[in-house]
């Protein structure tokens, strides 16, 4: 059986092993054993494990290899598809990437062999954000166009499309009214609702309202068109984002290091 996807984690095992966590196309994450899989060794094979490739990964047969009650699959020829170059050569990328897989790992659904079915795409829109975040993300370094905030702006609310919990961004959740048409439109992350100033009195977020629309419409391509974009916005979604899945931002540790 082959599988493909994307590095989202990896840990070291023995002397030249690895394990890896991928986060595979039909948007599961499978935990693979690769021997061998450091590099290094005689001939200096370097590792096509880092974090953010897409690789492809054959299994053997698992009756033989499987640990009984282990989802760890052991895998017997593996190769590399493509690479994000250029963002281990840019310290606030790189901890971006690492911040986007912190969030995948908090959610993403576990493919365990003999018990999931890899051709059902349910979740596949997921592989799509991240496939389509990190190629930009190289891209925008390519281009010297990176802007952290605009990336994870984006990354953010297509992800909260694609988990179905995307806030009403048409009307006020406590009297109807249509937010464009409103002078002042508020966030209430805890409730992932907006509301007008004439129910909740609180800090005018128009812009933010505005640069979410504009965010869920933008193809990742024309990830430039998302302009004005900041941290306090996109750290609004990253509040919505744990209070919906019960965390501290703290527990994405990334995300201390992106903001520093
Ligand atoms: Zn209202």
């Amino acid at each position: 059986m082959v599988f493909e996807g994307i590095v989202i984690h990896k840990v070291n095992y023995k002397e030249r092993d690895l394990i890896v966590k991928i986060l595979m196309r039909n948007g599961t994450m499978g935990s693979f054993y690769i021997y061998g899989g450091q590099g290094g060794g005689k001939h200096h094979k370097p590792s096509i494990f880092e974090l953010g490739s897409m690789v492809k990964v054959q299994i053997k047969d698992q009756k033989n290899n499987r640990i009984e009650g282990n989802e760890l699959m052991v895998a017997s020829e593996s190769s590399r598809l493509w690479e994000p170059h250029n963002i281990r050569h840019n310290i606030q990328a790189f901890y971006l990437v690492c911040l986007y897989f912190e969030v995948l790992q908090k959610f993403s659904m576990n493919f365990q062999i003999g018990n999931s079915d890899y051709e059902n795409n349910e979740h596949a829109g997921i592989f799509s954000v991240i496939s389509n975040a990190l190629f930009h993300l190289n891209e925008s370094l390519i281009k010297e166009q990176f802007s952290a905030s605009q990336h994870l702006t984006l990354f953010m609310t297509k992800l909260l499309f694609h988990l179905g919990i995307m806030p009403d961004t048409d009307n006020c959740s406590y009297c109807g009214t249509d937010l464009m048409e409103s002078v002042g439109v508020t966030f209430l992350a805890s409730q992932g609702q907006f509301a007008c100033t004439q129910c909740v009195n609180a800090e005018n977020e128009k812009g933010f309202l505005l640069r979410i629309k504009k965010s869920y419409q933008t193809r990742y391509q024309d990830y430039m068109e998302l302009t004005d974009t900041n941290f306090q916005e996109a750290d609004k979604l990253i509040q919505y984002f744990c209070h919906q899945f019960q965390l501290r931002p703290v527990e994405l540790k990334s995300y201390g290091l992106l903001l520093r």
